[in-house]
């Protein structure tokens, strides 16, 4: 009997650990690593951080060289895209011509920039930021640039605007909402934050949009703002957000709704397809439902889940979500569901940037966001997943010890 083939679509960090699992896991049968790019999977996290400020190189991002996937034997098919699921399971299609046929397919394809539809959205200058190229094309101009205006204060626009605070002279961040960080963080922090870009010398404009961009000899000269106001600026950043790349899946006939949808070992609505990682929306218990989480930890962990679950050896993919954020010298933590909510616990001071906003359902922790407080992340996670019973007073005391809660109990 011939050994199975696994082909895994997408190439980065969830396609990469995917990779690697199986091949851990003992699998001995043929993996095809397919994926767009030319790098080889990475990891997104340092592009809007050390990269951007220059701190770090573009292959120490790299989770392996291309020697070592070759020494695993994976086989790596870099700059090449799956255009097609061929019609009743026969193959995959590439954009080389070939096909790949497999007894499985994973589908890590990530999500990708959503594009502004505004006059001037294509001059040179105007930038997006997803890729390591994209980063790299960024980083190249953002040391010349007199100002950079980033339209977006989201996670990415707002680590963009804190980097680039380092390098560039002058940088200016327009946000269409009312706050910073929009739903992902409360009103307190989303002030909090918008406080400290302003501190720190960004020009935040809060309730602003981008209603044209303005060029001269097709390069980016000016941004002229939603509230009629005009910006000289010579670099944009972009990040208004992203889209799931579910078209291979919606092609084929498997069931997406923002996202393809998988259960808790990762499977699709199709026998021997799985998908992991940014694409996909799974159940998790800890989140209030079905969620697709654009995390670095579920693009790892997940993606090893499914890797193990391909394999007949899976275990349900269940975790506390956790994503972090660094801007400045502020890490920011959260984790589990904070607005699953009916009382908030805060911890620490936001004037000695270090403070915890835990949050509580029934005297249970659902949730944390923490900014400097790295301990209390941790500690709450593991109150989050062992459901135990706090009394919110000993957990307001700022004597308290979280960890100890989480290994003796809440009360
Ligand atoms: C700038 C930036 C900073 C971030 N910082 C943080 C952070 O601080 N903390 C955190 O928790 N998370 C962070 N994230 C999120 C985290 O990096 C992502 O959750 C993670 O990269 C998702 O990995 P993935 O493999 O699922 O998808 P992706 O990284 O999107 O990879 C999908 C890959 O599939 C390829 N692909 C798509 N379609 C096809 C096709 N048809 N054929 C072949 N290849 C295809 C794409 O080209 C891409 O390379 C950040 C993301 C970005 C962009």
């Amino acid at each position: 009997m011939s050994t199975p083939t696994y082909a895994i679509v997408g190439a980065n960090l969830a396609g990469g650990r995917a990779a690697l699992t199986l091949r851990d896991e003992g699998f001995d049968g043929r993996i095809v690593l397919i994926g767009a790019e030319p790098h080889p999977p990475y990891e997104r996290p340092p592009l809007s951080k050390d990269l951007l400020k220059g701190h770090r190189e573009a292959e120490s991002t790299y989770l392996h060289t291309e020697d070592y996937y070759a020494a695993v034997d994976i086989e790596l098919r870099l700059g090449t895209r799956v255009e097609r699921i061929a019609p009743r399971w026969s193959g995959l299609e590439l954009s080389d011509g070939t096909t790949v046929t497999a007894d499985h397919v994973l589908l890590t394809t990530g999500a990708r920039v959503r594009r502004l539809d505004v006059l001037g959205a294509d001059l040179d200058g105007v930038h997006y930021l997803r890729t390591l190229d994209d980063a790299l094309a960024i980083r190249e101009q953002l040391s010349a640039a007199t100002n950079l205006t980033v339209v977006g204060a989201g996670f990415i626009g707002a680590e963009v605007a804190a980097s680039a605070w380092e390098v560039c002279s002058s940088v200016t961040l327009l946000e269409a909402g009312d706050l910073p960080l929009g739903r992902a963080v409360s009103a307190e922090v989303g002030r909090f934050y918008a406080d400290i870009h302003r501190d720190r010398g960004v020009d935040l404009r809060i309730g602003t949009g981008v209603a044209e961009i303005q060029g001269e000899h097709g390069r980016v000269r000016r941004v002229v703002t939603t509230t009629g106001d005009v910006i000289e600026t010579d670099l944009v950043l972009i990040g208004v957000g992203t889209t799931a790349a579910t078209e291979l899946a919606d092609e084929a006939g498997i069931a997406t709704d923002n996202g393809i949808l998988v259960d808790e070992f990762c499977r699709t609505s199709i026998p021997n397809v799985s998908a992991a990682g940014d694409v996909a929306r799974h159940p998790n218990r800890y989140a209030g439902g079905h969620v697709r989480l654009e995390h670095w930890q579920t693009a790892q962990n997940q993606a090893m889940a499914a890797a193990r679950a391909m394999l007949g050896r899976g275990e349900p993919y269940h975790e506390v979500p956790w994503f972090w954020s660094d801007q400045y010298d502020l890490n920011l933590q959260y984790a589990g569901h904070p607005a699953a909510t009916d009382r908030t616990v805060r911890r620490g001071d936001p004037d000695d940037l270090s403070f915890s906003i835990l949050s509580l359902r029934d005297n249970k922790i659902t949730g944390v966001l923490a900014v400097n407080r790295p301990r209390d992340v941790r500690a709450a996670m593991k109150l989050i997943e062992s459901g135990t019973p706090v009394d919110p007073d000993v957990l307001a005391d700022a004597a308290t010890d979280l960890r100890k809660l989480s290994t003796i109990g809440g009360r």
